[in-house]
């Protein structure tokens, strides 16, 4: 990619440049050298299984387990009993969902959740539709927050759980998590929350928000891929799932099968890392976030931010370019990382649902853009994105007729356009 030559710059790249540059940390993160040190002795020398109760390797083993355990717990105010951990955070969402399900049949069949979510929520949703529940699916107000009113007004006496993300993938929008958890509290509904994006980002603390179930990932925080976890709530309510994967027994009986412990090592060693780091990176984070926005908006017009900038993950900018075609724009940024308002389910080529649902029509979710900005990036990093994106945008609005008659004044919404059969 970065040899293509299509910027002709590859010789003389600004200082602190190398191709390409990876901004699409709301899809995985690399892991930290601090993390990837952590784990390694649990591959060779401490290999034992956590679950072998009579031997070294095994106590080895399960004591390096428990650090990890308090270690997540205690970013998020939990104890470390309330960790189950999980191959990621896919499992954690049908876990919780179809674990509460099921054991709460007999008390209702209803179940609340925006349209927004991860489809590793909805999808869930829509397979407990198959057997006989009853799914609200939520607007969400032009912002990308959930509506309060609505939600009271969604709930009956069936209603068994809501789940709710924190932070939205895409849009990076933040929900008020807290207030939804005592409406649910209020009414003795079960509040679930997809905390992956949010986990390490911003402070999350299960009790002050009411929470019941907390979808985590350690692959979104600078840990390994296919270690991650659910916070099941132990007290006040004690809150019971039924299992998804039988076998024996592991992590009382929620979730059978062999601990995965390097990456539990690092999960714990990432929550630890964060927990230290999060209010000076998030404010790193979020300047580089402003920098980039206040570069893009300053030299562009017609461009526009997508999701509330108030209630919002410090390293995310989702920003639709209009009057220029999605993939063009893409190609023209192809020594940077990033993705587009088409490519959530990269296979196939739908506009993004979650843009959608904000009421962007296809064409300008297909010319949006989701930044990722993390641990690792560098301000010389936004400043290339930036002005690559400048160049690449501006050459293609010079091809746009559509563009060059908004320039003259000319409101597009008041032409009749001429289609075939007329
Ligand atoms: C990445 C992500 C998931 C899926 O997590 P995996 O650990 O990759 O299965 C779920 N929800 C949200 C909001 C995510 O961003």
């Amino acid at each position: 990619m970065s040899s293509n030559g299509n910027n002709g710059t590859n010789g003389n790249l600004p200082p602190g440049i190398k191709l390409p540059i990876y901004m699409d940390n709301h899809a995985t993160t690399p892991t930290d050298p601090r993390v990837v040190e952590a784990m390694l002795p649990y591959f060779t020398q401490h290999f034992g299984n956590a679950a072998s109760r009579n031997h070294q390797f095994g106590w080895e083993a399960e004591a390096a387990v428990e650090t990890a355990r308090e270690q997540i717990a205690k970013l998020i105010g939990a104890t470390a009993k309330e960790i189950i951990f999980t191959s990621g955070a896919t499992e954690s969402d049908n876990l919780a969902i179809k674990g509460v399900a099921e054991m709460y049949r007999e008390k209702g069949n209803h179940i609340i959740t925006p349209v927004t979510e991860h489809k590793a929520v909805l999808d869930t949703c829509k397979r407990l539709e198959k057997y006989g529940y009853k799914v609200t699916y939520l607007p969400v107000k032009p912002d990308g927050l959930v509506d309060l009113n609505q939600l009271k007004d969604a709930f009956t006496d069936k209603t068994i759980l809501v789940s709710i993300m924190a932070a939205n993938n895409e849009i990076g929008v933040l929900q008020p998590v807290a207030e939804i958890g005592k409406l649910c509290r209020e009414r003795g509904v079960l509040f679930h929350s997809d905390a992956v994006q949010a986990l390490g980002k911003v402070p999350l603390d299960v009790n002050k928000m009411n929470l019941d179930l907390a979808s985590l990932t350690a692959h979104k925080l600078y840990g390994p891929k296919g270690c991650g976890a659910l916070y099941v709530r132990r007290r006040n309510p004690r809150v019971q799932i039924s299992a998804i994967i039988d076998g024996g027994g592991h992590e009382r009986g929620m979730r059978s099968g062999t601990l995965n412990v390097p990456g539990i090592v690092g999960f714990g060693k990432a929550c630890e890392i964060s927990r230290l780091e999060m209010p000076q990176e998030s404010a790193r984070i979020a300047a580089l976030r402003d920098r980039l926005k206040d570069k893009l908006t300053g030299a562009l017009d017609q461009v526009f931010i997508n999701g509330s900038m108030e209630h919002r993950l410090p390293g995310n900018l989702n920003i639709s370019f209009l009057y220029v075609e999605g993939e063009s724009l893409l190609m023209g940024i192809n020594d940077v990382a990033v993705s587009s308002g088409s490519a959530c389910t990269s296979a196939t080529l739908e506009p993004s649902y979650v843009l959608k649902s904000l009421g962007l029509g296809d064409d300008v979710a297909h010319s949006s853009i989701r930044f990722g900005i993390g641990r690792f990036n560098t301000e010389a990093e936004v400043d290339y994105v930036a002005n690559r994106l400048i160049e690449v945008v501006s050459k293609l609005r010079e091809l746009s007729p559509l563009y060059e008659m908004v320039k003259e004044g000319i409101d597009l919404s008041k032409i009749q356009w001429q289609t075939e059969g007329h």
